[in-house]
């Protein structure tokens, strides 16, 4: 299979060097190994054929289906861009008219009226004329030749427009699979297919490209999944276990000055226990002559950015230089801005650089960095470009990682001889077994408890109706002298409509909470702006925050007590408990309310029932992806991962993780360093998957 790598895509019968170049500039396909494992996404039953009188009249949402028969006349109508060549079409039942709005000459040179084809598309209704807009059109021959059962390839718009569809790509590998009558070599080690009951690579490949029965594709499925997440799940391993066991670290045995001086002078409050067990843990690790690669999670207002300073001043007790790294701009401020605060007293030189950090601030951070004197730098993807050049970097804090994968993660390393220790800090709980796949090379901490005298947030749901009593109730927090947010969604899709609701919701909110102040923000606010207006709101001098999401990702302003999520049904549940985590940050009780209309599907309520019920962020991230499937959660993940993913799926394929998390256990249990004879084949299979240098792999 693998040396199908260098058959070049052009070759491939029905392919050529036009389509070849097409396939591999649209969807990257340059051999037959790269065609073979552009797996379909769904199939097609093409053996059964309509006649159109039976579309007539029919209602409701048609499937794509093929039809039979020949064109009576075809005109074009419309100029330039409206110009459209309509086909009348009967297979003497009825009519149906095809439309194209694209390649309309091309189609017309292509088609004749008298001759019979076979159409494939979606009919529809419009102004109730049954239509066909841009249908396959095929000569039976082409058809009755192809397999009954058609496979559906992810493509492109272009390539569709130059007529390399699905059907002209399952034609080509159905015909090279049957001209390879040799099996293909199995990629996995053959104790792994045995042991995990998987379907041979041979058969899955062939099955999945032309399925002969649903339970033979399903099988195929797994297989080609499960392969998907072995090679991550074998990478994750070897390479913690080989950083354990080879890689060496900074020593950092000095818990000194800087560490001190901090606890003793600068800590406004005492540390919690779990908080003390993190740093305690962090310590180990960095004394351990060994690289540190450690995940900590804990939930909103758990604390983390303490355990993060207090971890690189430990760093800056033994000569080293320290960065924490931020995935957006807003967030990377704030943690400076807590750090410069925290550390005030103790004269600490912290930094911070983002993309939009000025050219002669910049010169001045580099050199500061050179030359050893910048102790922290704080940033945002900003800090691992090459130009960034640090004296002594010997430790690296990741905050939100879950938008920094493997890979990103890797290019600091690079950043000097030795691997800085890297504590990645998480605030987005996330299940199991994601997080295996994404952080499986990872040692674990938990932030298991808030500081004290936190209350959990209470929680309802409301509906527009009951909106006077919301707003009688948030009138007697402010009476209280408590401040409230008020929160909208601002989604890009629906921009514009979305910004005049917040708009709007702020005039409102100004005109009935006079005489108290209302601030106003909102993501497409200048910079300066939205300083201001957040500053009103942190300082006091207004006691309502309208506000879209830009205050998920920070502001601690504890007599907030009263947060309203409007449209509530809009958002996801992760996105819901990270709002929520802005009150209930002082010793008041707090309430989140949230809004929704009356009118919400079954899973809807469900979800917003679930916010009311729990306040446990690993039980709504385990919920929000159970049911909002490969949501957001996925697609962040995903974008860690040593390559993309075809046919797994992180959220729904937690069962193949785990079982593929245990095979690679076991393999690598007996051969530590993939050497055994029956395992080399897997092995380049593996580093082609990974697509990387050796030294690349030896030092993450
Ligand atoms: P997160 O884990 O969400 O990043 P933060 O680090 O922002 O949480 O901390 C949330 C709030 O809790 C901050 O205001 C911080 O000053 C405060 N805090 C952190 N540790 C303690 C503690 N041990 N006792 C009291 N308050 C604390
Ligand atoms: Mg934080």
């Amino acid at each position: 299979m693998l040396s199908l790598r260098n058959y070049d895509i052009k070759y491939v019968k029905g392919i050529g060097p036009e389509r070849a170049k097409l396939l591999g500039s649209e969807l990257g396909l340059h051999s037959a190994y790269d065609l073979l494992r552009h797996y379909p996404t769904s199939y097609i039953d093409r053996t059964k054929t309509y006649s159109v009188r039976s579309l007539h009249g029919a209602v409701g949402e048609f499937p794509s289906l093929q039809l039979r028969g020949r064109f009576v006349s075809f005109n074009v109508v419309g100029e330039g861009a409206s110009m459209r060549l309509i086909g009348l079409f009967t297979d003497g039942s009825a009519t149906i008219d095809c439309v194209w709005f694209k390649g309309v000459r091309e189609m017309r040179k292509r088609l004749a009226t008298g001759r019979e084809y076979v159409l494939f598309g979606k009919p529809s209704y419009f102004h109730d004329n049954l239509q066909m807009t841009h249908p396959e059109v095929d000569p039976p021959e082409a058809v009755e030749s192809a397999p009954g059962v058609r496979a559906v390839y992810p493509l492109t718009e272009r390539l569709r427009q130059r007529n390399l569809g699905s059907r002209v790509l399952h034609g080509a590998v159905v015909a090279f699979l049957r001209s390879r009558t040799t099996p293909f070599h199995d990629t996995l080690p053959q104790a792994v297919v045995a042991s995990a009951g998987l379907m041979p690579l041979d058969i899955a490949i062939r099955e999945v490209h032309m399925p002969s029965s649903p339970e033979t594709l399903e099988k195929a499925r797994m297989r080609l999944k499960f392969e998907e997440l072995f090679y991550i799940q074998t990478d994750m391993l070897m390479r913690s276990r080989e950083r354990k066991s080879a890689i060496q670290g900074y020593m950092m045995p000095r818990a000194g000055k800087w560490f001190n001086d901090f606890y003793y002078q600068c800590l406004p409050f005492p540390l919690t226990n779990a908080q003390k067990r993190v740093i305690k843990e962090i310590r180990a690790d960095i004394m351990s002559g060994r690289q540190m690669n450690r995940l900590v999670q804990g939930d909103v207002g758990s604390g983390k950015t303490l355990v993060a300073l207090m971890s690189m001043l430990l760093a800056l007790d033994n000569g080293y230089q320290a960065c924490l790294m931020a995935p957006t701009e807003i967030l990377a401020a704030q943690h400076f801005e807590t750090i410069s605060e925290l550390a005030a007293k103790i004269g600490l030189n912290v930094r911070l650089l983002t993309g939009s950090t000025r050219a002669k601030q910049r010169r001045i951070i580099d050199e500061g960095l050179r030359d050893g004197s910048i102790h922290i730098l704080v940033g945002t993807h900003a800090v691992i470009e090459d130009r960034v050049v640090f004296n002594r970097l010997g430790f690296v804090v990741i905050d939100e990682q879950h938008r920094f994968g493997v890979a990103q993660r890797a290019r600091l390393w690079k950043k000097s001889d030795v691997p800085p220790h890297v504590l990645v800090m998480t605030a987005t709980p996330i299940p199991r077994t994601l997080a295996m796949t994404v952080y499986g090379d990872l040692d674990v901490s938990v932030i298991d408890e808030l500081p004290p005298g936190r209350k959990p947030v209470a929680t309802v749901l409301r509906y527009d109706e009951q909106r006077a009593q919301v707003i009688k109730g948030i009138k007697a927090q402010l009476d209280a002298g408590h401040q409230v947010y008020i929160v909208f969604p601002l989604v890009e899709e629906n921009e514009k409509l979305d910004l005049k609701s917040v708009t709007e919701g702020f005039e409102h909110a100004a005109e009935i909470f006079a005489p108290y102040k209302v601030a106003f923000v909102h993501g497409r606010m200048k910079p300066a702006e939205k300083e201001a207006q957040m500053s009103l709101f942190v300082n006091g001098d207004a006691k309502v925050l309208v506000a879209t999401t830009v205050i998920e990702v920070g502001v601690n302003v504890p007599n907030a007590t009263t947060m309203v999520i409007e449209n509530a049904e809009r958002f996801g549940l992760s996105q819901l408990h990270q709002l929520r985590g802005r009150v209930g940050r002082g010793a008041d009780r707090s309430h989140c309310i949230l809004m929704s209309k009356h009118n919400i599907g079954a899973d809807t309520r469900k979800r917003l029932e679930l916010m009311t019920s729990t306040t446990d962020g690993f039980v709504i991230a385990e919920a929000d992806m159970q049911m909002r499937g490969p949501g957001d959660i996925e697609g962040t993940m995903q974008s860690g991962l040593p390559f993309d993913l075809k046919i797994a799926n992180l959220a729904r394929d937690g069962q193949i993780i785990q079982l593929a998390r245990k095979a690679a256990e076991a393999l690598l249990d007996s051969d530590p360093t993939l050497t055994a004879p029956q395992n080399r084949y897997f092995a380049s299979a593996l580093a082609m998957m990974l697509n990387r240098s050796t030294d690349w792999s030896r030092i993450s």
